[in-house]
């Protein structure tokens, strides 16, 4: 499906908190150059606010350190639609039961994928879009050092994704989601001149972990609305009892009662607008 009309995107603007912090580092300097016996203040100051920033990068669904997509747009709300999103495939066991699931209910999802997966089942990947679902770039090679990065290696890795994944799926990527929702202040810039919007989640079910499929399915349907951006598991899926993974429990008694409750799959290619590339000034 082609992408929405872009959103107009003149130049990257620091968001709020990045503001403040050199607003604070240049209070800092000053206040040194005036009264160089304050250090201590000066100096607990700046500790302080990294400690922020750092906590910041560390809650996955914060708006501090930039935009960040946790629910669909108001539109779809409305229209009572809500996206399913998978991550860490495609996975050769895993992804193509994933894909009949999705058939079987009617259902179209997101696929945030890692790109060197990608490169070790291509015929997947575009299975992926041939059976209508949507591709979006979910780093190359997800490392967990990802937000630990510096500006050039987190566009090299994001840029390289966007590559793979485009070329791969005939699709090219316009949202990134981070390795386990983890950032730093240099990632909002990265993606502003990528022309990718940061999303996260409004539920996610911890099913890389939690092998019991009742307590994932609980997570992801308290409370469930139109709009709710879910997140499960493709690719590292965590295995049930039963020795399937939690996922594919999961998803028939997810998918039954978000119809019943009059909800329709979206996928975010559908329901976000496109984020003009622009060149950092
Ligand atoms: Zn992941």
């Amino acid at each position: 499906m082609a992408l929405q009309p872009a959103v107009p995107v003149r130049r990257w603007s620091a968001p709020p908190a990045l503001t403040a912090s050199f607003g604070l580092h240049a209070l800092a300097a000053g206040t040194l150059a005036i009264a160089p016996e304050t250090w201590p203040w000066a100096l607990g100051g700046i500790v302080l606010n990294h400690v922020g920033l750092t906590a910041a990068g560390l809650w996955p669904r914060s708006r501090l350190l930039g935009p960040n997509i946790t629910r669909l747009p108001a539109g779809a709300v409305g229209r009572r639609q809500f996206a399913l999103t998978l991550d860490d495939g495609p996975d050769p066991d895993v992804t193509p039961r994933v894909l009949d699931l999705l058939d079987a209910h009617g259902v179209r999802a997101t696929f945030f994928c890692i790109a060197r997966r990608a490169q070790q089942a291509p015929a997947l990947l575009r299975e992926i879009v041939a059976r209508g679902h949507d591709v979006q770039n979910h780093s190359h090679a997800h490392r967990h050092t990802f937000s630990l990065s510096g500006p050039a290696a987190l566009r090299r890795e994001i840029e390289r994704a966007q590559d793979v994944l485009g070329e791969l799926s005939g699709q090219r990527p316009h949202c990134f989601r981070a390795p386990a929702g983890l950032r730093n202040p240099f990632l909002d810039p990265v993606l502003h001149r990528l022309g990718l919007h940061l999303v996260s989640w409004t539920r996610r079910g911890f099913d890389t972990v939690a092998a019991d499929p009742q307590r994932v399915l609980e997570r992801l349907t308290r409370n469930m609305a139109a709009g709710d951006i879910v997140l499960l598991h493709d690719g590292h899926a965590q295995r049930a009892a039963s020795g399937q993974a939690v996922v594919l429990e999961v998803l028939p008694k997810l998918l039954a009662h978000c119809a019943s409750l009059g909800l329709q799959a979206i996928t975010l290619r559908a329901a976000v607008p496109a984020r003009s590339a622009e060149v950092v000034q």
